[in-house]
Parts: structure tokens; sequence; C-alpha cells
């Protein structure tokens, strides 16, 4: 289980810790099935887990928070299931807020009987400044009777009812704008993914969390800091309609440089054609990043690793690259590829006769990872940039093979390329003393593989966007780096999501795997280095 290997990884210890556990512990993850799960939603999801299952003995539900059916699709709901499972979460039960609309809706009846809650149809700026200035509604004082005429009006979708909201009766002048009225059930036409269109009114967010939690006995909420404002009328909820309480634990909402971490601004970049689709390689998508080569076992570690931390960080997607490259340097196999561009023909004198080949360990230092067969010959090819910087009469030495002296180079008078090469094969050479150890491939005794090897960059150009910044402004368009190569045969057996490195290139992950006539294709995963 990955689980265990994360923490049996030197330095991936954690220690996270609730109060009040005597009575057992029952923690929920509530997306909105508006959208794939992200990686701060793998925070949230992986925090409830942690407590759940690995801290303490307790339960974990999955709750579907579909409470607002313009936003919502059974499309994302199976995918969030589905994201889930592949980060070893697995929630004892599934829910969904709207399993409850019945008793939410009595609920808000019973609020607005005891003078907590009336209806409102103030036009949404003003309330908004009202609320800004702390000023009372017009509607404040409508007597419940009348606030229950227009409930039922709205729960009709009445031309009348739609004008409508309902609202809990807090305070309009609170220091904490939580607190001033907020809305607590609102208008909606659209056909609800689950409940079709047996509903015309929705519960907030605000309203449905403390009633649903407490009746589902959760016993521990956990949130992001920014809802810290919210805590105080979170209680009010429970408090006002005498429900059992449940106890916020507030973490730290997890921000990357040049990345969004929204389910509405991605959308719009999935709708607008500018990435493949949501699990495209660019995006922070749980399928995104792995897509682009991140391992479960370093998501939980980089994420549980921050702890019950309270501080909101603009991380570096270095850091995370490179818990990354932990778990998987020690069993990528490595082969070698040499790019397409000005490929450099080579002849070794002093080579075979006729091409040869060894069985050789894929992983220097790990035999569990299996052998490889390398390839010798006196046809060689390459890379330009390499051969470049070759002096006449150097030592080199060709990778896991042994060291050659450079004989001649051919240049090409008009364009400066070097399109042929000799070297002298010198195996008495100490490998240690050279200078130059290039990557080469055998042209002979072998078919090599057609690959294309792809970086990207961050889809922003911006660290993190203002309030005020406009999206498309920031928007970087040239995101994507395609270079052709050969690679060793071996690469032919490599399967789709298998990661590998390739010498002097980095580590890779495959996206598609070769088939005759289409080359494998090969996502760069970032080591943690530079991005
Ligand atoms: P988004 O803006 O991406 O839609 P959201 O908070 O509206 O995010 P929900 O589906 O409501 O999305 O979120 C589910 C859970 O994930 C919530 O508990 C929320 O606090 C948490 N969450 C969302 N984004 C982050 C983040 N960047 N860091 C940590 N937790 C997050
Ligand atoms: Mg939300
Ligand atoms: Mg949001």
């Amino acid at each position: 289980k990955e689980k265990k290997v994360a923490k049996s990884k030197e330095g991936a210890s954690y220690d996270i810790a609730l109060k009040n556990t005597e009575n057992g512990v029952v923690t929920r993850f509530p997306p909105e099935p508006s959208g794939y799960l992200h990686i701060g939603h793998a925070k949230a999801a992986l925090l409830n887990d942690y407590f759940a299952h690995e801290k303490y003995n307790g339960t974990m539900l999955l709750r579907f928070d579909d409470t607002n059916p313009s936003n919502e699709k059974q499309e994302f709901e199976d995918a969030i299931v589905e994201d889930l499972a592949l980060m070893g979460i697995k929630p004892n039960k599934m829910t969904y807020t709207s399993d409850y609309f019945d008793e939410l809706y009595d609920h808000c009846i019973k609020i607005i009987k005891q003078g907590d809650a009336y209806a409102d149809d103030t036009d949404k700026e003003t309330m908004a400044a009202q609320r800004w200035d702390g000023l009372p509604s017009q509607r404040r004082d409508l007597s419940p009777e009348e606030s229950l005429a227009r409930l039922e009006e709205m729960k009709n979708g009445t031309p009348e009812g739609l004008r409508w909201c309902i609202r809990a009766k807090i305070s309009f002048d609170c220091p904490n704008k939580a607190m001033r009225d907020p809305v607590i059930y609102r208008c909606n036409p659209a056909v609800h993914h689950r409940t079709g269109s047996k509903w015309k009114i929705y519960p907030t967010y605000d309203f449905a969390c403390p009633i649903v939690d407490s009746m589902e006995g959760v016993t521990h909420a956990l949130r992001t800091i920014e809802y810290r404002d919210r805590n105080p009328q979170y209680q009010w909820m429970l408090d006002t309609m005498k429900l059992r309480n449940v106890q916020v634990w507030d973490f730290a909402r997890m921000n990357f440089v040049r990345t969004l971490l929204s389910k509405r601004k991605l959308t719009k970049l999935v709708e607008t054609g500018l990435v493949w689709g949501w699990d495209d390689p660019r995006f922070p998508t749980i399928r995104g990043i792995r897509r682009r080569g991140m391992t479960i076992p370093a998501l939980r570690e980089f994420i549980l690793k921050q702890g019950p931390s309270k501080a909101v960080t603009n991380f570096d997607w270095g850091l995370i690259w490179a818990t990354n490259k932990k778990y998987i340097d020690p069993i990528a196999p490595r082969h070698t590829t040499i790019f397409n561009k000005n490929v450099v023909k080579t002849t070794v004198t002093g080579g075979p006769a006729t091409p040869y080949s060894e069985e050789k360990p894929r992983h220097i230092k790990n035999a569990a990872v299996g052998m490889k067969k390398v390839v010798y010959s006196s046809s060689i090819i390459l890379e330009q940039e390499d051969v470049k910087l070759f002096k006449p009469d150097e030592e080199i030495t060709l990778m896991n093979w042994g060291n050659a002296i450079v004989r001649k180079v051919t240049t090409n008078a008009e364009t400066g390329i070097i399109t042929d090469l000799e070297l002298e094969l010198h195996m008495a050479g100490d490998v240690k003393k050279t200078e130059k150890k290039v990557t080469w491939l055998a042209t002979e005794g072998q078919d090599l593989v057609p690959v294309e090897l792809v970086d990207f960059d961050h889809l922003l150009t911006k660290d993190s966007l203002g309030e005020d910044d406009v999206l498309e402004d920031f928007l970087n368009l040239h995101t994507e780096f395609r270079e052709e190569g050969l690679a060793d045969c071996n690469v032919a057996d490599l399967k789709e999501s298998d990661i590998i490195q390739f010498d002097r290139k980095g580590y890779y992950r495959v996206d598609r795997a070769y088939s005759p006539g289409k080359p494998a294709v090969f996502f760069n995963i970032p080591s943690g280095k530079s991005k």
C-alpha cells in the first residue's frame, strides 16, 4: 500500500492531532461536483483521510455539496470518486447534500417561524452595499407569516418567488461581515443533476453545511482558513437550530506560483481549448499532475508534512517535484535517447566488426529494476550539441561503453553543422579522467525507437494573480516544447505511465507507448531544481 511507503520513507514523518477525540472521529470531504479535483482539494481530502483512517480509528464521509445545479454534473462526480481512489483514499460512505433537501427546507421553515430568518427581495447590488455599510434590509422586520408566504412562492418558482431569497437574521452591522444576515436559501430554476426539477430553491453552503455536518454525525469539520470569519456564523446556525455541536478545525489553503486553483477558472481554460482537457499535464488537477509524473506517495508526503500550519503559502512547484524525485529516482529505469535534430553520424574505428549486445542493469544501484539490452556497433549516433564541443584528438567517454579519441570532424561549410565524426575506440583509457561523457546509440544491431520528448511551462506568466488581474492578460501562450529523437530498442517495451530516466536528460513519464509508425511520447517530469 502506498500509504505505508510514505510513512516508512526517511523524513516522511508528520504528526497532526485533533482535540476532543474521545468519542470518536468522523470527518468529511465536501467537494462541489463542479470540476475535477485539484491539488488544493487533495490537501483537504488527504487531511480528512489522515485523521479518519491513519491517526484515529474513525470514519470519513465523502459528501457531494450539490446545492448549485447550474455548476454541477455527473461527469465531475464520477471523476472525483475516481481521483480519490487514485490517491488511495477510501471514504467509508458517500453522501449528498441533496439527500437532505427536505430536512434543510424544514429547518428553514423552523427558523423563519422562530423569527431567526426572513424573506428578502432587495436587489443584489443594494444588498451587497447594505451588508458592506452595515445597514438593515427594508425587509428585515417582515413577519414570519409573510416570510413563509414568500418562501412558498420561491419553492413554487413563481415569477414573484424568483425575486426573493431567505436570509438568516443574525446582525446587520456586526464587525464580522460574515455575520451580516447571510443568505440561506436562493432560487434556481436550473435542473439538478440528481433531484431534477423537484426543487426550485437551494440552500447555500453556509446554511446546509452546519446542518448536514451535524445530522451526519461529523465530529470535526476541516475548513480552509479563509472560512475563519465564517466560523461564528457556522456556530450560530448550530445554536439557533439546536443542533449537535461540531468542532471546526482550520487548515491553511495551499497555493502554487503561476498556477490557477479555482475550478471556475480551470473550466474556462478547458472550454477555450488552451489546454487539452482536465488531465492536461500543465493543469494542477490530480489527473494533470499524475500525467506529468507526480506519484501519490510524494503528493501525500508533501501535503501531510505541512501539518497543522495555518500560514497560507504560495508554494514553488520545485519543492513538491523534489519530493517526487526522492520516490522515482531509486526505481526509474535508465534509458538513452538522442535528439534527431542535426544528429551526428559517427564511425568508431576499433569498434566491433559486427554489432553485438550485452544485458546490462536498467538501474545501476537497483538490481530489482531489471536488465536491458545494450547494443555496440561501429556505427553510432551522437548529438550535435555534444560533438560541437569536441576538440581534435580529445579523449572522451562514450557512456556505459568506454573511452574514444576524436579523430575526424566533418562540418558542412555552409551551415556550420557537423555531419560526420570519426572516433577511435580507446578501451584502455580511464573513464574517470575524461571531461566529456556523452550519450550515443548504435544504429546497427537494434531497431531504434522514435520518440517525442515534451516539456511544459506554467500556464500563467505571473506568480500570483491579484483580485483585479484579468486572467487573459496573464496567460502564457507558449507552454509546450516538443523534441523528436531516437531511443534504445528497449524503449519499445515501455507502457503508458511508466516512469524512466533518459541519461543526461531527466525523468520522463510515458504518455503514449510506442506502436509501429507512431513515436512513443514522453513527458518531462520536473526534478525540482529549476521550475
Ligand atoms: P474551487 O475554487 O477550486 O472551486 P472550492 O473550495 O470552491 O475550490 P470545493 O469543491 O467546495 O471547492 O472544495 C472542497 C474542499 O476542498 C473544501 O473543503 C475546500 O476548503 C478545499 N479546498 C479547495 N481549494 C483548496 C486549496 N487551494 N487548498 C486547500 N484546500 C482547498
Ligand atoms: Mg466551494
Ligand atoms: Mg472556489
